[in-house]
């Protein structure tokens, strides 16, 4: 049940930078797709907090806790990153699992569960110029600095780095899936909106946790 108010927590972050940033990533996915990533996200978020929260406040389990709160998410949000961060914060849940105790790993099979789960829900390939091209690159610099010797909270720093600095490079790419496809030369110099918000949303986590 701590760890399922530590999750419940982390949401609360989650859906605080989204908030923050809601009308700048409407504007990224304006340039070339339909301009609702910001509300999207926000209506998701708020929907998974809200779980979330009542699930922790009645003293449920991580699993419990992330699985609502992906439901929620996916339900509430509508769109494609609705869908995806829904499944994935379930994966992430089903992952954890409600065990006694936890160990450091657990951390890293949620993190690839999660990651799991993007990839195979939306089938992106890295370079299609969506939030894979900074959710893998997170997830290879978790590995590498978890498996390294790194603390949990020093390998979520160096993922989330990895991360906003692969999303600012989806500014060089095309379009490949989704809806910003058809208008793919606009979006030439303007990174991936879901990209952006990825890597917002991973700094933020590693922030909350450090
Ligand atoms: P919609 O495209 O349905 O309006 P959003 O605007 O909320 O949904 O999300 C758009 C983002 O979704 C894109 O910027 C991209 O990062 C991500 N995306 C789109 N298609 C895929 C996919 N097949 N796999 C992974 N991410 C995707
Ligand atoms: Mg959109
Ligand atoms: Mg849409």
């Amino acid at each position: 049940a701590d760890l399922g108010r530590l999750a419940a927590a982390v949401l609360a972050q989650v859906r605080d930078v989204v908030v923050e940033h809601e009308a700048e990533l409407g504007d990224l996915d304006a340039i070339a797709g339909d301009g609702d990533h910001g509300i999207g996200m926000r209506r998701g978020v708020d929907a998974a907090a809200a779980a979330g929260e009542q699930n922790a406040a009645a003293g449920t389990s991580v699993e419990r806790v992330l699985t609502a709160a992906g439901e929620a998410w996916s339900e509430r949000a509508g769109g494609t990153s609705g869908a995806l961060w829904g499944t994935a914060v379930m994966a992430a849940g089903l992952a954890l699992g409600n065990r006694d105790s936890y160990a450091a790993g657990d951390a890293s099979a949620a993190v690839s569960a999660f990651s799991n789960a993007i990839t195979e829900l939306g089938k992106a390939e890295p370079g299609d110029k969506t939030m894979v091209d900074a959710l893998l690159p997170f997830r290879d610099a978790f590995k590498d600095a978890f498996d390294g010797g790194a603390s949990l909270t020093g390998a979520l720093t160096t993922a989330a780095a990895a991360a906003n600095e692969a999303a600012r490079r989806t500014a060089d790419l095309r379009p490949l899936k989704g809806r910003a496809r058809p208008l793919a030369e606009k979006s030439l110099g303007h990174p991936d909106p879901g990209a952006v918000s990825f890597g917002l949303i991973a700094e933020r986590v590693a922030t909350y946790l450090a």
